[in-house]
């Protein structure tokens, strides 16, 4: 028997335990990732030359990021590793890359292919967040553990979630001076989801040392904020909010770091052909997947963030348990009890990733009151008024026939920030619910490649 073809797109935590549960079956898979090294999202590496302590870079998540690390490099030689290297499509039975070097495109044919795309920030768009100097509180984490950098002298970190009060944190113990730290949940609601909190205690732990340390250092923290608009006509030059007492208050500073929560990844499940189903507490159309990973498209398989977010321990568990899965469906045996435990893990998994989602809620509600003229998709310079106007004077109620008349989502990004505030305002406008609107149809590319890299391929 022919071995089958294993191909793995991401080499995060849920990407490296797939490899390594395929190589531990005595096959050599195909790993690609546009990153330069493994590692994915949370345990990122410092680029050569950068000697900084695995202390230093992950903190707490230090030991993790440790053997994550370790078992892919102990991969060296048993997996085919191609980094930096971009999946820009899947079509026919095959994934689609182009190189972040320029050089050749590739096309990798599968027999199970394992997509670990992981996720990316949720932005919530506001008047000025697309002035010089705000970043995605991602991009901010990513400039600080990739190579040392601040996005700016004086930092004001906005928005909600775990990452607002970590990068806060990371930033602080860098050196680098954070202005304040504004959250929109504010304590009142904070203390009613404590139940759910208890459910999620070592995180809760984490989030409350955080905090305390970020206010024994004397960083303002203000809660149930609503963002009024970023100061600056070139660049940063202040935040102005609304307090949880109502009152209108500004910081100066020349970065903001916002974002609120995470969103997966889905753009290559939906060139699969993978089956869709809203999921109303995030307000994502999510890839279908059963308890294994299992898309409803023969031999795909989905794990990680980009099937469900729920943070990267829980992802590892995915990642082993989608390619024991792919293993399983090709004759191979496969350890039948520990594919039950990686269940039982899971489902703790979604309950954990419930509970945050419903302590940190991603404040839907402010995009009504945005002002027309706030830029909602950035690649094409669509403002919430223009999407306003798709919905209302042009009927265009689903995003994609709005996408189509008013160019939302049509840019570089392909809607992955735009998309799902802009269905938010296509619903409310018609005075519909969020999911009507459906979701943005994956388009390859799924990120921008250069033109010769298209037709080479076709
Ligand atoms: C910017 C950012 C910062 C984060 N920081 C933290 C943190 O500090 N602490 C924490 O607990 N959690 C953090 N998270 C969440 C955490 O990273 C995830 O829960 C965890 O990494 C999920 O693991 P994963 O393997 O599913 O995905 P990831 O770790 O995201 O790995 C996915 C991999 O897929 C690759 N990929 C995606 N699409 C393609 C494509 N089309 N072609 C080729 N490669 C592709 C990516 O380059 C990436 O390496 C962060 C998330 C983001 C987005």
């Amino acid at each position: 028997m022919v071995d089958p073809r294993i191909v793995i797109v991401g080499a995060g935590p849920a990407g490296t335990r797939a490899a390594e549960t395929v190589v531990r079956h005595g096959l050599r898979p195909v790993v690609l990732d546009e990153a330069p090294q493994s590692g994915g999202q949370i345990y990122r590496r410092q680029p050569p030359g950068f000697s900084r302590d695995a202390k230093v870079l992950y903190g707490f998540e230090a030991g993790r990021a440790g053997r994550l690390h370790a078992a892919f490099d102990a991969l060296a030689g048993k997996v085919e590793h191609h980094p930096g290297t971009l999946v820009w499509t899947v079509r026919d039975g095959a994934v689609h890359t182009a190189p972040a070097d320029g050089g050749a495109v590739g096309r990798f044919p599968y027999d199970a292919l394992v997509l670990a795309t992981g996720a990316c920030d949720r932005v919530i768009p506001f008047p000025g967040w697309t002035t010089a100097g705000v970043y995605t509180l991602g991009a901010a984490q990513v400039a600080l553990k990739y190579q040392a950098c601040a996005i700016g002298g004086r930092v004001v970190f906005l928005g909600t979630g775990p990452l607002l009060y970590l990068v806060a944190y990371q930033y602080a113990k860098a050196g680098a001076e954070v202005a304040a730290v504004l959250d929109t949940t504010g304590f009142a609601a904070k203390a009613m989801a404590l139940p759910k909190l208890l459910a999620v205690l070592p995180a809760l732990a984490k989030g409350l040392y955080y905090l305390g340390w970020l206010r024994s250092r004397g960083i303002a923290i203000h809660e149930g904020v609503v963002p009024v608009r970023v100061d600056g006509a070139d660049a940063v030059e202040g935040v102005v909010f609304r307090s949880a007492s109502g009152e209108e208050r500004r910081i100066a500073c020349d970065a903001v770091g916002f974002g609120y929560g995470l969103q997966s990844e889905t753009q290559l499940a939906d060139l699969a052909g993978c089956r869709f189903a809203y999921e109303p507490q995030s307000r994502q159309w999510l890839p279908e997947a059963d308890a294994d990973g299992r898309s409803d498209v023969a031999g795909v398989y989905l794990a990680g963030d980009g099937r469900r977010v729920r943070g990267a321990d829980f992802a590892e568990m995915a990642g082993e348990l989608a390619a024991l899965a792919a293993l399983g469906d090709r004759g191979i045996a496969v350890d039948q009890a520990r594919m039950a435990a990686l269940r039982r893990g899971l489902d703790r998994g979604l309950r954990w990733g419930q509970a945050l989602q419903a302590v940190f809620p991603v404040p839907h509600h402010f995009l009504a009151d945005l002002p027309s003229e706030t830029v909602l998709c950035r690649c094409e310079g669509v403002t919430v008024g223009d999407a306003r106007r798709a919905a209302d004077d042009l009927d265009a109620r689903e995003i994609n026939r709005a996408k189509a008349l008013s160019r939302i989502g049509m840019g570089r990004c392909q809607g992955r920030y735009c998309g799902l505030s802009a269905a938010t305002i296509l619903a409310d406008t018609a005075g519909e619910k969020p999911e009507t609107a459906m979701r943005i149809r994956g388009q390859a590319p799924v990120k921008p490649v250069p033109l010769r890299t298209e037709e080479a391929a076709s």
